[in-house]
């Protein structure tokens, strides 16, 4: 039980990536805070899961791009479990469209949930962090952030510029967070996923032709599932990874090794 004690809020946590990374936390201990947007019963869902495997985990509603609605999504982590130990900002979303073609509102919409939504949510976890260990000495770290991020905080990708400008923008934030935390022993990462099988990626594994031209960019051969994902946030939230911060972990497969140039380029 390596969270044993600890909480952790998970943001955008009824599906994909997020759900499994809530599993995992409760297997391993932890009170898990269910973050969700719009589905509140497949949030429920998640949280009998946990539940029926031991766990303690408790939905709430909230909107990671409304400061208000996170600041209630903090205090109800408290009232539940007393505090917060853990924060997984998780929730992102896609919005496609060509460059000349897209609207402010496809801007902002994406750039705000990946990107304000994790300076809301971390912002407020740094704050709870240090307020909860005053007083207190640990040689251990007093909070821990995991940044959802994506291979597209490095690479370049064409159709998709809002996202890859949020992840980008992302990478930055939790580097210059962990260098302005780290004295406060609060530690900061990112992990970016590949080609994860979860719902924002649908159109690319549910017909054979996507999935066959999708291997091309992962030497591993394989898609990944959404539990590769959540074991690495395991190890970052853990303290075996305690000397860890300012890291990206990329769980990828290979597909940051240029696969292209494999056979001479
Ligand atoms: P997903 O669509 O299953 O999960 C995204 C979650 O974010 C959903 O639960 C959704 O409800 C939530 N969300 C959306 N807007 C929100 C808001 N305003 N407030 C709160 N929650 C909100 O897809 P996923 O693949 O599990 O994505 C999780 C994270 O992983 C995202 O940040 C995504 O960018 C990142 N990622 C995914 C992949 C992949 O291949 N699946 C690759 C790289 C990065």
């Amino acid at each position: 039980m390596k969270l044993a004690h600890q909480t952790a809020i998970i943001t955008g946590s009824s599906s994909g990536i997020g759900r499994a990374i809530a599993v995992a936390f409760g297997r391993e201990g932890a009170n898990v805070v269910v973050n969700y947007n719009s589905s509140r019963a497949k949030a429920m869902e998640v949280v009998q899961q946990i539940k029926a495997e031991g766990g303690d985990a408790i939905a709430v509603k909230a909107n990671v791009g409304k400061e208000a609605d996170v600041l209630k999504m903090f205090q109800k982590a408290v009232e539940a479990f007393g505090q917060v130990d853990i924060l997984v900002a998780n929730s992102g979303i896609q919005d496609d469209a060509p460059f000349l073609k897209m609207t402010i509102d496809q801007w902002n919409n994406v750039i705000t949930t990946n990107l304000t939504g994790q300076f809301l949510c971390a912002r407020e976890a740094a704050k709870h962090f240090v307020a909860q260990a005053e007083g207190t000495t640990t040689p251990r770290a007093i909070g821990k952030i995991i940044c959802m991020s994506s291979v597209h905080d490095m690479i370049p990708w064409a159709g998709h510029i809002n996202y890859a400008a949020s992840k980008g923008g992302v990478l930055m934030f939790m580097k210059s967070i962990a260098q302005e935390l780290a004295p406060l022993r609060i530690r900061v990462n990112a992990i970016s996923p590949g080609a994860i099988q979860t719902p924002i990626n649908k159109s690319v594994w549910s017909s054979e032709e996507n999935r066959q031209a999708l291997m091309k960019l992962i030497p591993y051969r394989r898609i990944g599932q959404p539990e590769d994902v959540a074991k690495a946030a395991v190890w970052l939230a853990s303290d075996d990874s305690d000397y860890v911060t300012g890291e990206t972990l990329y769980v990828d497969g290979g597909m940051m090794l240029y696969p292209e140039f494999s056979d001479n380029g």
